[in-house]
């Protein structure tokens, strides 16, 4: 997305220009899959799927690209009905939570008032189902003394018949206590729960249109098959190498945007780089994901009352999206039957292809035992984005260990607005959504790519090589 989108941008200003992209596939992290069953096709998605309101620039290219027509209503954990917490060996519907169910505790917890305490027990529940585990791990041990006496402040006039099994309810609490948590958590609360509140969209028929419509009009030509193999930075641009079909090329130009993701572009010999820039691409943390889609001869969990939206687990699925406004032609539909990020997705990505999606199938029929009958499910397909060679990890992320520290003040967001979202190396323009400040989202995408175009347009100092 980030290239296709700094090519559009570019020819737009009148630059020769020209995209090289390793793989035959056109859309890197937006890819859908399609299964063909009686002449018809069912998709679903093995990146990117979810498109939240607030992201104005991913709506601002699907209105450009004409695709607008094409978006539905994406529901939410939040938004759907019907949903499965599947926790501590007891499986609930959303608004509930068994008396006796074990959770984690917050320390020091004891003796906070009745209304506290429920809350904390519900957050508790949401941030070990919800969280991925490098958020779980910094939650509960780091929350201190601070954070229960703010909750508990902040509750003090709190009904005495609230349950907060609203999650508008946390929402609010946690708000009211931003400036009591740290890092990791903020990121829990601002990507992963308020993203899950806000209206979320899909594109029927497949997100990857939003790539394939931008390399139909970016106007720029696409060389598919060709993997780029070493970068050097010259005194009159950069030369880059690239393998295609196996055969070795030079490319050289005056500037060249590079979009590839940082866990690839680490291993490519990078000639003539500054250091900071050598530093962001090493320091930047980055997190793995897998998928396995079933397709199933029905949507047998609609009879169970499930309509769109997830369900979640602290098992090995984790999050189990429900195909909702997808137009299906007939019964069958694609299941997203696991979702796994981060360390959670490290026991099915050490699995072969096969195992995986055996091991998916014997679990989601816990919270599905239909799926189980013989002739459900149809095919399947499994993505594990650690092992994908164009990408090596799902996306880039801001956790990490030392995300410990207690965010101060009511902070809008981590990062710098100011800050431009594309990084700059004599002719080299570095770009992608790990240098956004939307990191793992198609919004970081575009603004990288959009900022990495203006910066190609202005005036920049020659470099000393
Ligand atoms: C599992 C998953 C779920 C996601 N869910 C969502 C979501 O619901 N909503 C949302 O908005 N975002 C989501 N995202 C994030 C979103 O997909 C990405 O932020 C965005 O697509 C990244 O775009 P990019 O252009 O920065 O990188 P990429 O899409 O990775 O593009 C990089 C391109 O470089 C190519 N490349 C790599 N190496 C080379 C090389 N050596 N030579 C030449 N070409 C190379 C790749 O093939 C690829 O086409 C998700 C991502 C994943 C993995």
């Amino acid at each position: 997305m980030a290239g296709l989108v700094a090519a559009m941008e570019l020819r737009a200003r009148g630059h020769e220009v020209l995209v090289l992209e390793a793989s035959q596939r056109i859309g890197g992290r937006v890819w859908t899959h399609r299964f063909e069953h009686a002449g018809r096709s069912y998709h679903g998605e093995l990146g990117a799927m979810r498109l939240p309101a607030s992201h104005a620039r991913v709506f601002a290219t699907i209105e450009k690209l004409g695709l607008t027509p094409k978006l539905r209503r994406f529901l939410s954990v939040f938004q759907g009905q019907g949903g499965i917490l599947d926790c501590a060996g007891q499986r609930f519907g959303f608004g509930a939570l068994p008396p006796g169910l074990a959770l984690p505790e917050w320390p020091g917890a004891a003796g906070l008032s009745p209304a506290a305490t429920r809350f904390l027990r519900r957050l508790a529940l949401l941030v070990t189902v919800m969280a991925p585990r490098e958020v779980r791990d910094l939650a509960f041990p780091q929350m201190g003394a601070d954070f229960l006496a703010a909750v508990q402040r902040h509750l003090a006039g709190a009904d005495a018949a609230t349950d907060f099994s609203d999650p508008a309810a946390i929402l609010a609490g946690l708000e009211a206590v931003r400036g009591r948590i740290n890092q990791a958590f903020h990121l829990f609360l601002s990507d992963i729960l308020l993203k899950a509140a806000e209206p979320l969209y899909q594109l029927a028929g497949g997100a990857d249109q939003l790539p394939l419509a931008l390399a139909a009009r970016c106007g720029a030509e696409i060389r598919r098959g060709a993997e780029v193999t070493a970068i050097e930075l010259t005194a009159t641009g950069v030369s880059v190498s690239v393998s295609r079909h196996g055969v070795a090329e030079t490319y050289a130009a005056p500037q060249v945007v590079c979009t590839i993701p940082l866990p690839v572009l680490r291993r490519l010999p990078i000639a003539g780089l500054d250091a900071r820039t050598r530093q962001r691409i090493a320091g930047m943390n980055y997190a793995g994901a897998t998928k396995v889609l079933l397709f199933c001869a029905e949507r047998c969990w609609e009879a169970e009352g499930i309509q769109g939206g997830a369900s979640f687990s602290d098992r090995l699925l984790r999050q189990v999206y429900y195909p909702h406004n997808q137009d299906f032609p007939g019964p069958e539909g694609v299941l997203l039957a696991s979702y796994c990020i981060g360390a959670d997705a490290e026991p099915l990505a050490a699995l072969p292809p096969a195992e995986r999606v055996a091991a998916v199938r014997r679990e989601v029929a816990r919270l599905h035992p239909a799926l189980a009958r013989p002739g459900m499910v149809l095919d399947s397909v499994s993505v594990d984005w650690t092992a994908n060679p164009w990408t090596r990890s799902a996306c880039s992320t801001d956790w990490d260990p030392g995300m410990q520290d207690i965010v101060q003040g009511g902070v809008a967001g981590l990062a710098d607005e100011a800050e431009p979202q594309a990084w700059r190396c004599g002719g080299l323009v570095l770009a992608g959504e790990h240098c956004s400040q939307a990191k793992a989202w198609i919004e970081g995408a575009i603004a990288s790519g959009q900022d990495a175009a203006a910066m190609v347009a202005r005036p920049f100092p020659a470099l000393a090589v």
